[in-house]
Parts: C-alpha cells; structure tokens; sequence
C-alpha cells in the first residue's frame, strides 16, 4: 500500500481542507493498492492562489531567463528519470498498462518531452524587433499566459500531463495539475520529483478530484489557460466553459482512427506485428489514436480478417504486473463493463466475430478478452463509437477512394495509420485523410513535432514548437 496524507501545493506538503480520500485498486487483482488524499474546492483556490503569486512574483519563474527554466526543467527529468521504475510499477498497477509498455512509455516519454522543450528554449526567441511599415519599431514579444489548469486522464497519466507541463513550464506559466482519479499514485511521485527540484514553490501544484472539482478549477477566475485531454463529451463541456470565459483552451479529446490496409501491404507478422500491435492495440486498446477501423481491400479481404484474428488471438492477456502480459485489463469496472457493452451490440447489429467477443475467464481483474469483428458496416456504433478497449472492426473497401471516403466518415480525426509496401503511395493517402496525425506502417508520437486531432478530436496543438506556442501571448510594443 502507497499512501498519502498531504497535498503538494504551494511547494509544500500541505494538509487537505477536508478528510476525503481517494482509494487506489489495482485494475488486475482488485486489491487496494493505495490512499491519497482528495482535494476539494478549497485546496483548488489554495493551489490557484500559490500558482498565481508564482507567477506574479516580480523575479519570480516567468522571469527567469529562458535558460536557467531550461535547467529547471532539466533537473525535473533527472528527478523522474530516478523514479522511472516505480512511476511505471505505479501506472501499471493502477489503470492496467502492461508494466514492459508502462516502463517504456509513462516511466521514459514524459522525459524526453520534457528535455525536448528544455532544448528547445535555447532556439526560441521571445522578443524580436522589426521596423515598423509606418516608421519606428515594432517590438514583438512572446509572454507566458498565466496560470494554467493541466487536466489530465487516466490512460497515460504521465506521458499526458508532460505535453501539458512541459511546454507551461518552458513558457514561464504556473501550474495546476488535477490528474484523474483513476491514476493518482503516480501523480503524488510526480510531485515528490518536482519538490526535489529548483522550481520555486507554487510553480507545480497537484489538486486529486474527480470531474466536479476539475470544472471548479477550469473555471476558476484565477486560472488564464486551460489544456485538457480526456473525452469529448468532457471537452465540450470544458469548451463551453472556456467560451463563456473568453479563456484559450488546448483539447484534445477522443478518436476513432482508420488503419488502412493497402492491396500491396506487408501482412507478416513477423516483421509487422510489433508495429500493428503499436497502432492498433497498445495499452490494451485505452489509447486514443489507434486505428481500431482497419480498412480492408477486398482482394485481400479474408487474409486481413485471418491474420488480425490469429495476431489478437495469440497476445498473452495478464496481469499488467506480468512482463510477459501484451494486454492487461481495462482500468475500472465501468469501463470494463461499458467495452463489454459495445462488444455485445456489435453483435446484436450483425458483425461477425472472428476472436474474443466472450467474458474473460478470470475472477480477478476487469478483463476483456481481445477482440476482432469482422463484416463490420461503416455505419455501425461498432464503427463510429469510441470503444477504448481491445475491440478491432474490420471494414471492408472497393478501392483507395472507397478507403478514403470510408476512412473520412467518421466525426473524429485524431490519429491514423497506412500500410503498404510503397511508403510515396502511403503518404499519397495520408494526405487525403481528415486528421490531425497518421503515421505509414507505423505509428509513433513525436515530442518535436505537433500532436493532436480535427473534428470531435479536439482544438489546438501539443508537442513541438506549437505546443509551446499554446502558453504564449504575443504582444506587440509600437516605439
Ligand atoms: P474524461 O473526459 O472522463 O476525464 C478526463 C479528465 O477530465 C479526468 O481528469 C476527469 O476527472 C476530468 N473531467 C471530466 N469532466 C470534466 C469537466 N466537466 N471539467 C473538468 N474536468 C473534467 O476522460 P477519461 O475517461 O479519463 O479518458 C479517456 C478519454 O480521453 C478517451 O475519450 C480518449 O480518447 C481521450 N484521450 C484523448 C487523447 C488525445 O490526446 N486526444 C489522449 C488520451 C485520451
């Protein structure tokens, strides 16, 4: 058991408003695994107030030259970079991440986001000059937006809440980081990093609660930028919130990608596995961008059908603790119980089940055993819903217009994938697909290069230089 007693606000162990707590369950055994405290609305206006006097202070984190915050920043990677392991052990145990995906993604990527935008001050310019057209100069000046509330889900905690921290803290912002209460032990040894850094006290604070105090905070007259990940019903919410506010807004929200299998692509799995299981699977399906529509030609219709059923069919599901487990459990009851819901209205609406489909076997656990539909119409909730679990369909498609259109119907557009033998004819296609993202035979989020979804997917960008850009106002001075 990891347990908590205080809030880390203000740069300091502090002792919550009131005695709530949240308690952790391990998504494979259903055991308790840890206590934290919660923070109520209190705690919220306590840490708002802390970020904002930190950011207020006239020789305080905003000021800072760009170089001393890259240090900071720095120093805040080695401080995770020594917790690695438990922070993956952690996420592991609590939302069911596979420990060898846990070490390699929530206990590494959040490092090398945030080296990436220390890097990256050492090539920004925050203040240039141009002649002004009308004589004089135009001082032109990039300035850290405030106080920003960082909202994070439960799927990757970590790799997540660092697109956020990252580039706040690259741009002199303060922030609040309100992780979601599926995921919070993780989110405690993130503050006992950044206490053992010299990111001044109020600089980072980390308020635990659930959605209504995550809508308090987002709202809160103290906070000048909100950037959120989490669903899209949540988004919209927090998107209305912000509009009614007039306050910049960074979203990104759900997917349902298309992997679209090309009439020349490689289907061996054993040079293509490691990838499909990548793009189409990872973190047992809980990942927004994958490609759970896999558009399929009909020449090679029943050769993709086949091999996804005997790929899915042969990845070991375990105990997330396990490092042989390719696909662990989903992160709570509900949201087990709701995959199941969509497995079993695929049925209901005719799809044919090539593997899984069925309850796991296991007592323990919120398990869904992995699984593929096939003669799935584009049309379907099967289709269109996002699933967030191991729940692949199989479209079938004419021609590389069809796999267009069919990938185009869809009312999101985060991420996507294409596979084919000629990586040109691939990027052919990328480009027509309505997205933020897509990768050719493969997928793999880059820190330096921008991430993030159109339509129902969301607003804005992170990662890369425009990640930054979403903390900076520009401000022009006329002499
Ligand atoms: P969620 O929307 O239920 O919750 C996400 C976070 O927002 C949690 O911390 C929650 O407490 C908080 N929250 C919920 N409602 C809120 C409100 N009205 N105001 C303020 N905060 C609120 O999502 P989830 O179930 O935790 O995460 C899964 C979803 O996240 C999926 O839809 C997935 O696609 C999406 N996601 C998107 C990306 C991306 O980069 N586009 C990445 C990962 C996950």
């Amino acid at each position: 058991m990891t347990t908590y007693h205080q809030l880390f606000i203000g740069g300091d162990w502090v002792t919550p408003a009131t005695e709530e707590t949240y308690e952790l369950i391990s998504a494979s055994t259903e055991e308790p695994i840890g206590s934290v405290p919660a923070a109520s609305e209190i705690d919220v206006d306590v840490a708002v107030s802390e970020a904002r006097r930190a950011f207020d202070d006239p020789t305080g984190w905003a000021t800072w030259h760009p170089t001393r915050r890259a240090q900071a920043i720095d120093e805040l990677a080695d401080q995770l970079e020594l917790r690695a392991d438990e922070m993956a052990r952690r996420v592991a145990a609590q939302n069911g991440m596979p420990i060898t995906i846990a070490t390699q993604l929530e206990g590494r990527f959040p490092l090398l986001v945030l080296r990436y935008y220390a890097n990256l001050l050492g090539n920004t310019e925050f203040e240039t000059r141009q002649p002004h057209l009308l004589g004089g100069t135009s001082t032109i000046r990039r300035e850290p937006m405030g106080v920003v509330a960082a909202i994070s889900p439960w799927n990757y905690p970590q790799t997540l809440a660092s697109f956020k921290i990252a580039p706040a803290l690259a741009s002199g912002c303060t922030i609040v980081l309100k992780p979601s209460p599926e995921t919070l032990l993780d989110a405690f040894l993130f503050a006992e990093a950044v206490a053992a850094t010299s990111i001044p006290a109020g600089v980072v604070n980390v308020v635990p609660g659930g959605r209504e105090v995550g809508a308090y905070l987002i709202g809160h007259p103290g906070v000048d930028k909100v950037a959120f990940t989490g669903s899209t019903a949540s988004g919209r919410l927090i998107a209305e919130t912000c509009g009614r506010l007039l306050r910049p807004v960074t979203l990104e929200l759900g997917g349902k990608s298309a992997a679209i299998v090309l009439d020349d692509a490689d289907l061996n799995l054993e040079s293509v596995g490691e990838r499909l299981f990548e793009s189409l699977l990872v973190n047992n399906g809980q990942t927004c961008y994958l490609g759970t529509r896999v558009l399929a030609p009909d020449n090679r219709y029943d050769e993709v059908v086949d091999t996804l059923g005997a790929f899915v069919s042969s990845l070991p599901v375990g105990d997330a603790m396990d490092p042989q487990t390719m696909v662990g459990p989903m992160a709570s009851a509900l949201h087990r119980d709701r995959v199941e819901g969509f497995i079993e209205k695929g049925r209901a609406d005719g799809a044919r089940i090539v593997t899984g489909g069925c309850r796991s076997e296991r007592d323990r656990g919120w398990f869904v055993t992995p699984t593929v539909f096939a003669d799935v119409d584009n049309k379907s909730v099967l289709a269109q819903e996002e699933i967030f679990g191991p729940v692949l369909a199989v479209i079938r498609y004419r021609d590389v217009d069809d796999a267009v259109r069919i990938a185009n119907d869809s009312r999101y557009g985060l991420g996507g994938t294409v596979w084919t033998s000629d990586p040109e004819r691939g990027t052919a296609v990328a480009r027509r697909i309505h997205t933020g993202t897509i990768g050719i035979n493969r997928y793999l989020p880059d820190p330096s290069a921008p991430f993030g979804g159109v339509k129902d997917s969301g607003l804005g960008r992170e990662l890369g230089p425009e990640g930054l850009n979403a903390y900076l106002n520009v401000k022009t001075i006329y002499s």
